[in-house]
């Protein structure tokens, strides 16, 4: 997987790196791998799925971070069949919703779920096919 790191993310390790609570770098490197661990469930990410032909069994393999990553991958591995970029919306997303208790888990303007609006290339635009909805009402 191949990150670009984010601003939030940096600064959400460095201020880990400059903390004066750690009493070894092991104990500071489990809290950074949590914390990065927790930045990365915001983001969406992509699986690349494969299938040797039409009814036989399915694998994925990810995340990726980008549908260019996922392409580059299958074209290396060189494997034929189908091939699918599946987009993997952000489970930090879901788990504030769930947490806030949100009284519908689709979207109350199209009846997509509301992850279908999580998409950072969408613009928040709902990304299931011929949907027009342009906004997520969230809770
Ligand atoms: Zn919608
Ligand atoms: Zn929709």
């Amino acid at each position: 997987m191949k990150l670009t790191p984010r601003a939030d993310e940096v600064k959400a390790v460095v201020a880990l790196l400059e903390s004066d609570g750690y009493d070894s770098a092991t104990a500071l490197a489990k809290d950074i791998i949590r914390t990065v661990g927790e930045q990365l469930s915001e983001r969406e990410m992509y699986a690349w799925v494969w299938r040797a032909q039409e009814g036989s069994y399915q694998l994925a393999w990810g995340p990726f971070s980008s549908e260019f990553e996922v392409r580059s991958m299958a074209k290396k591995a060189g494997l034929g069949g189908d091939h699918m970029t599946l987009k993997l919306y952000s489970v930090g997303a879901m788990t504030e919703r769930l947490d806030a208790k949100a009284p519908s888990p689709m979207c109350a303007t199209c009846g997509h779920p509301h992850g279908a609006h999580e998409h950072p290339k969408q613009g928040g635009k709902c990304s299931i096919k011929k949907c027009t909805c342009k906004r997520d009402t969230k809770v």
